[in-house]
């Protein structure tokens, strides 16, 4: 079933997801079971899977020059989407993204999600190969998600590349990436409201929201959608922090700040155990003031971990 469609049915109830990783390649499915499980008793109506583009590694060769090769860590989004209708009987909602696609490579991923059953599908962008400072799109495929949202909706609509007969159309519900504190390379908040708006202009079904840890800055993000005409659900994305590192890298990553109280907390924690239990904490205060605003779904990044996350679910669900 399509995610807008969980959404008109819960009739105004929040519901519960959450995001895992493929495992590294090598690792067995048994890993993403064993963080699954843990969740299945909130009854998540659906699961998203996430995509990972290709890196590039230097390997030396006998001769000692330097051979460029390029690898996917964790690769099988779409065999794991799969496996979990499988096993779990619950949607999936796999990541598709522009970077390392061309448009036919991306037609093509389509087409197995079709014959799967699979209806849903975030398209995003993708971020820069990780050796490289910008983001490149492929000489034939999309730079923006935009253009990928357009080319599901042509999909939907029956329309194949390089066919200009109508053929078995797909069926997708559509979802994209907002980010409530912006995108890291949007100029401002207006510019990338904007593009999040030619997003759902272009037929996108509903938003999920980066991470964030200030419900001020989601409301008001909701606030400044509706206010320029984005009328589609939007989605909380929460994740519980979990470890001292997460203090530097959570907001240098996914640019966003951490409300000063909670700031202030978190610099008093010594060990990730601390930082594990205030991120609980925090996270049943923020999922319970979301809930009682009344949001259609809180997402969480799990990474495949699942104790904070239930830990906080049991206080909210
Ligand atoms: P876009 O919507 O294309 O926007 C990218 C930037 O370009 C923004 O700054 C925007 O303001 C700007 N922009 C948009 N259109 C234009 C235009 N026409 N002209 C000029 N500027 C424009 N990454 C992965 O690799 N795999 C995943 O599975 C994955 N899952 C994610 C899930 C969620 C919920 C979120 C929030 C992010 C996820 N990401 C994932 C990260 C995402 O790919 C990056 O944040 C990426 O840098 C931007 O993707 P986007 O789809 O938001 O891009």
């Amino acid at each position: 079933m399509k995610v807008i469609d969980h959404i008109s049915n819960a009739k105004g109830k929040t519901l519960f997801s959450f995001e895992i990783l493929p495992p590294l390649k090598g690792k067995s499915i048994q890993s993403i079971y064993d963080g699954i499980e843990p969740l299945m008793e909130f009854d998540p109506k659906f699961v998203n899977v996430t995509y990972h583009r290709e890196e590039y590694v230097y390997k030396t060769r006998e001769n000692g020059l330097l051979e460029k090769i390029s690898i996917r860590k964790r690769p099988g989004t779409v065999g794991i989407c799969a496996a979990i209708i499988n096993k779990y009987n619950v949607d999936t909602v796999p990541h598709l993204i522009c970077g390392g696609f061309s448009r036919e490579e991306t037609e093509n991923a389509l087409i197995d999600l079709h014959f799967l059953g699979i209806d849903n599908v975030l398209t995003l962008r993708g971020d820069a190969v990780k050796t490289e400072p910008n983001f490149r799109p492929d000489p034939s495929g999309h730079s923006f998600a935009k253009e990928l949202v357009g080319q599901v909706v042509e999909m939907n609509n029956g329309q194949y590349l390089m066919d200009d007969v109508s053929l078995d159309p797909t069926d997708f519900c559509i979802g994209v990436a907002g980010y409530p504190e912006k995108h890291f390379e949007a100029m401002n908040l207006t510019s990338d409201l904007m593009h999040l708006k030619a997003k759902v202009d272009a037929g996108a079904d509903y938003i999920v929201t980066q991470m964030f840890f200030d419900n001020k800055k989601f409301f008001e993000f909701v606030d400044k959608c509706r206010a320029i005409g984005i009328n589609v659900p939007i989605i909380p994305g929460m994740k519980p922090i979990k470890n001292l590192n997460h203090i530097s890298f959570l907001p240098k990553f996914f640019n966003i700040d951490f409300p000063e109280d909670f700031a202030a907390e978190l610099m008093k924690c010594k060990t990730n155990d601390a930082v594990e239990a205030l991120g609980v904490e925090w996270g049943i205060q923020q999922a319970k003031e979301l809930k009682a605003a009344g949001v259609p779904c809180i997402h969480f990044y799990t990474m495949s971990k699942s104790d904070s996350v239930r830990a906080i679910a049991k206080q909210v669900f």
